[in-house]
């Protein structure tokens, strides 16, 4: 058992009344959060110094003299702004992101409410300054008997509105199992496992794409400012979001079973800002969202206490001969099949990289990976 904070995620439909309030709200979390990251920046370019989440929520009282309005709305989610940009800031420093950039109105919008700023219970929310209970669409079961730690409100670009409540759960882990796989990303499928199986086609999204394409013309071609302009942009944003449920939901699918199927689950740990400079494979990676997929089988190990093993990015697992351990150079990326020189193996280019990966995932775990050479190699090859 292991005691895990998870999210349950469900559409809302506000009143009039709510809607004015969450707008509003939305516009102050965002003005304290862009009015942090610029504090923050400026103190430390002119003075060198590190403001911390203390700092800056000390400047709130300040701020809300200086600009009476943030007053009007519930002043928990505000400061939970402030906790957002530290982790924002937290995660720049730990290398896992860039630095932190100012939210724009265009994007989507979000509050979070401590559990002083809302009540539930067990049965209705409703967030703090407003009236009325939310409408909110039960489409599956919230654990009642646990009351949850925070609520996260938010408005996406098709103006769909949804809440997000964060519990703490024990989940039981899984029985212990001893099938193992290395996974690949594929090309022209989604993910290769080193048993050979394929999933999911990468371009099951072509036909919504058509439809991103042609809504997108229409947006280009109205006058900026026009109400027309804006019907075009919820347009747009609509087939977005249609999209990313879809591959949000085809990944959950995809992620759970993996999990549930193996004990240790071998992936590289792909750069995807690296190959996304890259145009031909641009479109094809941001398609199948490697990073999310990769995200969500950690967690999920995680829950169920499977291993995830993440192997060097520049480990060479398609041009190692997964029988002899060859090494070739050169392998141009319109080559599926190969014959390797060294043994003769024939090799299919997926099946053989994933059962590398696996091969690799098992060595790091159990020695702390292989020579140091063999990755110097793969890095020349890489940048050529
Ligand atoms: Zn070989």
């Amino acid at each position: 058992m292991s005691e895990t904070k998870r999210a349950y995620r469900y559409r809302f439909y506000p009143t009039d009344e709510q809607s004015t309030i969450l707008a509003q709200t939305f516009g102050c979390v965002r003005f304290v959060y862009n009015d942090g990251l610029q504090t923050r920046s400026l103190a430390y370019a002119e003075r060198g110094e590190k403001l911390s989440y203390g700092d800056l929520s000390a400047r709130l009282p300040h701020l809300k003299q200086t600009y009476p309005w943030l007053a009007d709305v519930s002043s928990v989610p505000l400061q939970q702004a402030l906790r957002h940009l530290n982790t924002a800031f937290e995660n720049f420093f730990a290398g896992r992101a860039r630095y932190p950039r100012f939210k724009c109105k265009q994007q989507k919008q979000a509050a979070t409410y401590a559990s002083n700023a809302f009540t539930w219970d067990g049965e209705t929310l409703t967030l703090a300054k407003m009236k009325t209970a939310l409408d909110i669409h039960w489409h599956r079961a919230l654990p009642r008997h646990v009351k949850p730690s925070s609520v996260t409100v938010s408005k996406d670009g098709a103006n769909r509105y949804f809440v997000s409540f964060l519990v703490a759960e024990d989940i039981p882990a899984l029985p212990i199992i001893t099938s193992m796989v290395g996974l690949d990303l594929g090309l022209t499928s989604m993910v290769i496992l080193s048993t050979g199986e394929a999933v999911g086609n990468p371009r099951f999204l072509q036909q919504d794409e058509k439809k991103l394409a042609r809504a997108q013309r229409r947006h280009a071609k109205k006058r900026k400012g026009s109400k027309n302009k804006e019907k075009a942009r919820v347009k747009v944003a609509r087939v977005h979001a249609r999209i990313c449920d879809r591959r949000r939901d085809y990944q959950h699918k995809l992620s759970t079973r993996i999990v549930h199927e193996n004990q240790v689950i071998c992936v590289e740990s792909l750069a995807v800002k690296n190959m996304v400079k890259n145009h031909c494979l641009a479109r094809a990676i941001s398609d199948v969202g490697w990073g999310e997929f990769v995200r969500q089988l950690a967690y999920k190990s995680q829950w169920s206490g499977r291993t995830l093993v993440k192997i060097d990015q520049w480990y060479p697992s398609s041009k190692t001969c997964y029988e002899c351990k060859q090494v070739v150079d050169d392998l141009p990326l319109d080559v599926r099949e190969w014959t390797c020189p060294a043994c003769g193996a024939w090799l299919d280019r997926d099946i053989n990289a994933s059962k590398n990966i696996l091969a690799e995932g098992l060595s790091v775990s159990a020695c702390g990976g292989s020579v140091r050479p063999v990755r110097v190699k793969a890095r020349q090859a890489t940048t050529q």
